[in-house]
């Protein structure tokens, strides 16, 4: 199987840092450091892939609510400029998108055999963001109160480390622009100030993207998987305890574990599919975030001023080996025949 640079980059930096780490490891074990909570009102997002018709309706919602450019795949640009389509993927210009996974005959939905299945894509707002931990200059934020985790371009100096960094592959790069910036979801905060609802829950028509505070949507999660498949049940639309009518439907057969709760110190976003999480892209994760390893290694070898003198004994024994040569090169040329 091929790797992408961006895959490479992030397991030639795990490499180093395990590399670098090891024989400090042996000598002073690290600590992860403690794990984040969810902050006290966290909004989030429910996404039940097995509610969702894959209209892509949020998809438009999204650009329009954050003005970002329609797509035009460059082998359509050549031949027809004036069409475009949806993107494949999330980019410099698409903030979220719709998938499609597919099955052999695709007959049934939500089925991993012979079935197709919908995921949406975007910014999770973890609880313990790694593309905060790896920004040298602090561009990216989480708000303190509603968690939701923002982008400042004013701030960024344009690195990517956030774009190796997100376990989720989410911040893209806008390499096509001549300043480019950095691009995600920021959970249309702007919106949200003005007491709007985020634009893709917002026109969603059946309630499969669905805003409410990380807490209740979690009950609402775990209320679903206890219905039995086939039941009839009034999905909320927009925001949980809205005042829209709900969209009574079936219950989806659900996966077991409702993914965002743990994975990666968990997210504010959850979601309920009837497809493996994997099949659907959602990246197996462990349930603690790489920002709380990378920080409890940092801590560990700063604590005692270890990597600082280890630092220093290199560059000695560097000094003294260079001095030496210099001593027995003078020497040689006393001692050789003039
Ligand atoms: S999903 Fe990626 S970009 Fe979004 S908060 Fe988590 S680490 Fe940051
Ligand atoms: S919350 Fe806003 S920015 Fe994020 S995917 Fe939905 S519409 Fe797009
Ligand atoms: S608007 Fe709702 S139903 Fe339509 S694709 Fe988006 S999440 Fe699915």
């Amino acid at each position: 199987m091929g790797i992408n640079r961006r895959q490479f980059l992030r397991g030639a930096v795990g490499a180093a840092a395990t590399a670098a780490a090891a024989p400090i490891a042996d000598a002073a074990p690290f600590d992860r450091r403690e794990p984040k909570t969810l902050p006290p009102k966290a909004v989030g997002m429910l996404y039940d892939s097995t509610q969702c018709i894959g209209c892509k309706a949020c998809v438009a919602a999204c650009k329009e609510a954050n003005g970002m450019p329609v797509e035009q795949p460059q082998r359509l640009a050549d031949w027809n400029e004036g069409t475009w389509d949806t993107a494949e993927d999330i980019s410099g210009k698409t903030l979220n998108v719709i998938r499609v996974y597919q099955n052999g005959a695709m007959t049934q939905k939500d089925r991993e055999v012979d079935g197709y299945a919908f995921v949406k894509r975007h910014c999770l707002h973890c609880v313990d963001p790694s593309c905060i931990s790896v920004c040298p200059v602090s561009a990216m934020r989480k708000d303190p109160i509603t968690g939701i985790v923002t982008h400042n371009p004013d701030a960024c100096i344009g690195c990517r480390y956030c774009v190796y960094g997100c376990p989720f592959n989410v911040p893209q790069y806008q390499f096509d622009q001549p300043f480019g910036r950095i691009a995600k979801c920021q959970f249309c905060n702007h919106l949200q100030k003005q007491g709007k609802l985020p634009a893709c829950c917002d026109v969603c028509p059946t309630g499969a993207s669905l805003f409410g505070l990380v807490e209740d949507l979690q009950k609402e999660a775990e209320r679903r998987m206890a219905l039995k498949p086939g039941e009839l049940y009034e999905f909320p639309r927009g925001k949980l305890s809205g005042d829209r009518s709900g969209q009574v439907a079936p219950v989806g057969e659900y996966q077991p574990h409702i993914y965002g709760e743990t994975e990666s110190g968990g997210t504010q976003v959850r979601y309920l599919t009837g497809v493996p999480h994997e099949k659907l892209g959602l990246p197996k994760l462990p349930d603690h975030s790489f920002a709380a390893v990378s920080e409890g290694m940092q801590h560990t070898l700063y604590k005692g001023m270890i990597a600082p003198l280890a630092l220093l004994g290199g560059l000695v024994v560097l000094a003294r080996r260079n001095v030496k040569s210099d001593e027995e090169r003078h020497k040689d040329d006393e001692e050789r025949p003039s």
